[in-house]
């Protein structure tokens, strides 16, 4: 099944795409399929996001689309940044400024209250009639310096144990575990029992 991945996100179609197409699925990102888009994401929590960026790419395309809202929860900034993860040190601002905002508002802050999480909203739109909404998570907490040169966004300070960061994980272990990958899971399961 040809599925396209509502997104611009670089870092999100090579996560979705290394994870869908062992199943047989054929992801294609927007740039691939042509569409040019940008979504507004001004939807209050993270499926409502995917939702909107899923709706706005069907209407064009009127195939099977996904789309992926997720972002960081930090306990100790109130949940914050949220649905802001991407834009959370100005709308130009670069991962790693929007790491060091994140460290810097946790400085000296004990690693006892330093717990976060990913979150993962994905939503699916089959056809006019089938539509689904997934959501995964990866818990954590966030170091006190960027770790590791791998994956994207706030990977370098989002630690899965005392010593590893996200960013060092290889891919395929990444994959294995993250919020996208509990989500992408969960949709492919809905997906199996929906064809038989
Ligand atoms: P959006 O879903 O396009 O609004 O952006 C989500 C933002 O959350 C990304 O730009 C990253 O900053 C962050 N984010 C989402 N997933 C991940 C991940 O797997 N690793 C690190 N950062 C992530």
């Amino acid at each position: 099944m040809k599925l396209v991945i509502a997104t611009n996100n670089q870092g999100k179609v090579r996560e979705i795409k290394e994870m869908l197409t062992p199943l047989g699925y054929e992801p294609i990102s927007l740039k691939d399929a042509g569409i040019e888009i940008e979504v507004v994401e001004d939807g209050e929590t993270f499926a409502e996001n995917a939702h909107k960026k899923a709706a706005a790419v069907y209407e064009i395309c009127r195939c099977p689309v996904i789309a992926d809202d997720s972002g960081l929860e930090v306990d100790f900034l109130g949940g914050a940044p949220g649905i802001y993860s991407a834009r959370y040190a100005g709308e130009n601002a670069t991962d790693e400024q929007r790491v060091q905002k994140i460290l810097d508002e946790l400085d000296g802050v004990d690693m006892s209250m330093r717990t976060a999480r990913f979150v993962c909203s994905i939503y699916c739109i089959l056809d006019d009639d089938t539509e689904y909404s997934v959501r995964g998570t990866l818990e954590g907490h966030i170091g006190t310096e960027p770790l590791g040169e791998n994956g994207f966004g706030y990977d370098p300070i989002f630690m899965v144990d005392e010593d590893t960061s996200v960013a060092m994980l290889p891919p395929e272990e990444k994959n294995r575990i993250s919020h996208r990958a509990s989500a992408i899971r969960q949709l492919t399961e809905i997906l199996s029992k929906a064809e038989k």
